[in-house]
């Protein structure tokens, strides 16, 4: 059995458990990652588009990877939109997706408290059509006041947000009321740059009652992953993402290989510097990362470290990361990097545990930016 093949049937009793992913390292892989995964849990935006717009090769890949048998789960921390309407969205950039594939925060979130609460409880929604449909598909009844007994607050982003709602939800988490809020991220992308998500909405409640969400659903917590897993009834699970903080990190909470794709938030010095429980067990440019072989990335013994992927061969001395041979093409430079990095960042701990962050990476970013086949993923 080879690394990865171990590592997928780790993953399995590893979710029953709810243990964090136990893998150092990239993993390498003979077969394509469709032969060895039967579940990619996705991430939407810097994966299958970036705003409006496809990532070049996106749908093709995904058509390919699901006629090869790979299922997808669309997660994404975004409640305001509906599960069709994001299916939709898939469609009109070619990418093949029903109602079925894709899961939001607000139904992880529907589901926590269906879980705790009898069936038809009201919850007032402090949030819009994307969680108050959620809450109606399972089972619970989506109310807009506190005057109508509701037992509990569900708290998701939506555009169109009034103070009077977020006053009301004020008044019903300072009663006590159990207070779950979708997903913490503190901004939203727009056309003109971040503006306040969901997180900073919270905090306005938070900031008035004294109090914190009881639950917490969307990444990076294991729970969206691990839905994903039960829905479709998962037993190799791999989790597919931009971002480490959120995407990696989740997965690997849930117990979960991940797949970092290099066309969205996090680039080439992110992933070098990524602290352990946010690392990748795989590195693609895109999501054709899910149709390939991967390349063992060997590390070696001793100090300076030294790690090398197919003809890619890097080193770090005294805190320096240095290219000795920069091989064939950027992704491998960018494992071996990782590899060499990744050693000696553990190996060398700061005094309040982390990862010394000092490693001077300059030089093997510029070359990855010397590739023509490299993206804006190498900074
Ligand atoms: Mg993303």
């Amino acid at each position: 059995m080879s690394g990865v093949d171990a590592a997928a049937k780790a993953a399995v009793p590893s979710l029953q458990g709810h243990k964090p992913l136990d893998v150092q390292g990239l993993l390498s892989s003979d077969r394509p990652l469709v032969e060895i995964y039967d579940l990619a849990v996705v991430d939407l935006d810097g994966v299958v588009y970036v705003g409006p717009d496809a990532v070049p090769g996106a749908a093709e890949a995904v058509a390919r990877a699901t006629g090869a048998g790979l299922r997808m789960c669309y997660l994404t921390n975004n409640a305001s939109r509906t599960p069709d309407t994001v299916a939709d969205h898939l469609r009109r950039l070619g990418v093949p997706a029903s109602v079925d594939d894709v899961l939001t925060s607000a139904q992880v979130g529907a589901a926590l408290l269906a879980e705790r609460l009898p069936s038809g409880s009201r919850v007032l929604v402090v949030g819009g059509e994307g969680l108050e449909r959620a809450l109606t598909s399972a089972g619970l009844v989506p109310v807009t006041s506190v005057d109508d007994g509701p037992v509990a607050v569900a708290q998701g982003f939506h555009p169109d947000l009034t103070w009077r709602r977020i006053a009301e939800g004020t008044r019903a988490v300072r009663s006590g009321l159990l207070w779950l809020a979708t997903n913490l991220d503190l901004t939203v992308p727009t056309p003109y740059g971040a503006a306040p998500g969901n997180g900073s909405l919270v905090g306005l409640i938070s900031t008035a009652t004294g109090r914190q969400p009881d639950l917490v659903a969307g990444k990076p917590s294991a729970e969206p992953f691990l839905d994903a897993v039960r829905r479709h009834h998962a037993a190799a699970p791999l989790a597919v993402g931009d971002r480490l903080d959120t995407d990696l990190q989740g997965g690997r909470a849930a117990g979960m290989p991940g797949l970092a794709v290099l066309s969205g938030v996090s680039g080439a010095s992110d992933l070098i510097a990524a602290l352990p429980d946010r690392r990748p067990t795989y590195l693609s440019a895109d999501l054709s990362g899910l149709l390939d072989s991967h390349p063992e990335v060997r590390v070696g013994p001793g100090d300076p470290v030294q790690a090398t992927c197919r003809t890619s061969h890097v080193a770090v001395d005294g805190g320096v990361l240095s290219v000795l041979a920069p091989g064939d093409n950027p992704v491998d430079l960018l494992r071996a990097a990782c590899g060499a990095a990744w050693a000696w960042a553990d190996a060398h701990p700061a005094p309040d545990g982390r990862p010394a962050a000092a490693l001077q990476t300059q030089e093997v970013l510029a070359a990855c930016r010397r590739f023509e086949t490299a993206g804006a993923w190498a900074r």
